[in-house]
């Protein structure tokens, strides 16, 4: 899977773009901007004033909104309607630029732009894709030029449409929509951090679409480099399978694609490997920030994928970056312990609500491993276990509305799956010593 993120300014080509880029790697195109474009319509049409944002948010709940494609193509759909071009007008611009500024209106379109990600490779054009919406996207590019050339650009292409409009009212009209949508409060249209930037000012659309395919082309080695399993085989593996034995059981209960948390006990760091080299897919794992300065370590769990957390706030950040990837279809892996913790009896055992937490705001399934390891009778290296159980659906980790008591009950429910997959004597204190 992959995800392309485009941001960027009205007119600067961006769905154009897309569309091409999409039909060459053969993904699908979101165009975001339809979106806000199809509530901005809505609004104009039942006589709200977009601008006025309590009117708006109390109409959010009163319509259908869907989208779907048709042979890779974005249709939505406004309580069963094609709404088609009637989007693309000079009015509905503005209304989409008001009502898009209303954090309401955002996080109500939040879940339907990153569900079409977690199922499908995706190249999404917007405001705000690399920085809120995929902001794990493999790709990301900010997309822009001049505004003389931007405006060229939009009036070119609404008179071709038929539209009467002046150059100048659409210059005028792009650069209010240009102080709006880089100026307000929430998710604001400006770069992200990892963004590649583009200036297609002088550039023909072909042009454009081929410095985007080499972007692509050259992120995406990158990325296969850093997180790919190529690596972690190449570097990992050997050396973890020379001091461990590692036998993998259930192996085929792991899902083979979309989102899930494999769950496991957590007896030393190496867990990290043991998990990573046994899977036929990525898994991510979330790990604090100042492993990423361990010489060495730091450098091969980043090279496993991993997302990093800072210490301050780590919690809330481990919580967003798990439901981020999670949303975005990927398999993390987390240890309900929290630490590293080699006891195995569920008596003893404190169990954090942090797993349960996640599964619960993902809505994803949670998948229990157990790791086993025993002390080879040459002291040295030693034999893992790893037993992948049967995935544990969402719905039956008893989430009603959330909560301080649900959460303890599903990590219960989690811990005792885990240990049920001890199928050995379990380890005696010594064993599990690092
Ligand atoms: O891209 P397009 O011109 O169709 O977007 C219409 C408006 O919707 C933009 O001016 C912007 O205010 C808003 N928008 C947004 N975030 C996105 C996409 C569009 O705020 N991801």
């Amino acid at each position: 899977m992959i995800r392309i993120a485009i941001d960027g300014p009205g007119g600067a080509g961006k769905s154009s773009l897309a569309k091409a880029v999409a039909a060459k790697l053969g993904i699908i195109y979101v165009d975001t901007g339809a979106l806000y474009r199809t509530i901005g319509l809505y609004m104009l049409k039942n006589g709200v004033d977009p601008k006025d944002a309590q009117a708006v948010i109390s109409k959010l709940g009163a319509f259908r909104l869907e989208l779907s494609f048709t042979d890779g193509k974005q249709v939505i759909l406004l309580d069963g309607e094609d709404v088609g071009d009637s989007i693309r007008t000079p009015e509905i611009s503005m209304a989409a630029s008001a009502v898009s500024a209303i954090p309401e209106v955002r996080s109500f379109l939040l879940e339907t732009q990153r569900s079409m990600a977690s199922k499908n490779s995706v190249i999404m054009d917007g405001r705000d894709i690399g920085t809120v919406i995929l902001p794990n996207a493999e790709v990301k590019i900010f997309l822009t030029a001049s505004p003389e050339a931007r405006a060229r650009r939009r009036y070119e292409e609404l008179l071709a449409k038929g539209a009467s409009v002046t150059y100048e009212s659409v210059y005028s009209e792009m650069a209010e929509r240009d102080k709006n949508d880089s100026t307000r409060a929430v998710a604001p249209c400006v770069p992200a951090d990892d963004a590649v930037m583009l200036d297609n000012s002088d550039m023909t659309p072909e042009q454009t679409v081929d410095a985007v395919l080499d972007i692509i082309k050259k992120k995406a080695k990158k990325h296969k480099k850093r997180s790919g399993y190529m690596i972690v085989r190449a570097i990992i593996r050997p050396f973890t399978k020379f001091f461990l034995r590692i036998h993998v059981h259930g192996l085929e209960n792991v899902p083979a694609e979309g989102p899930a948390i494999i769950c496991s006990n957590h007896i030393a760091i190496r867990d990290v490997f043991i998990i990573a080299v046994s899977a036929k897919r990525q898994i991510r794992f979330i790990a604090k920030k100042e492993l990423s300065r361990v010489p060495l370590l730091g450098r091969i769990i980043k090279a496993l994928g991993a997302v990093f957390v800072d210490r301050k706030g780590a919690d809330v950040g481990a919580l967003r970056s798990s439901v981020e990837l999670l949303e975005q279809g990927e398999l993390i892996s987390i240890f309900p312990q929290g630490h590293r913790n080699p006891g195995v009896d569920p008596a003893k055992t404190k169990i954090k609500n942090g797993a349960a937490l996640i599964a619960y705001r993902s809505g994803a399934d949670v998948l229990p491993a157990f790791i086993n390891v025993k002390k080879h009778k040459y002291g040295f290296f030693r034999r893992v276990d790893l037993y992948f159980g049967e995935l544990i659906p969402n719905s039956e980790l008893g989430f009603v509305n959330g909560g301080k008591d649900e959460y303890e009950a599903a990590g219960k429910k989690i811990f005792s799956a885990i240990l049920a997959l001890n199928k050995q004597e379990p380890r005696t204190l010594e064993e599990n010593e690092n």
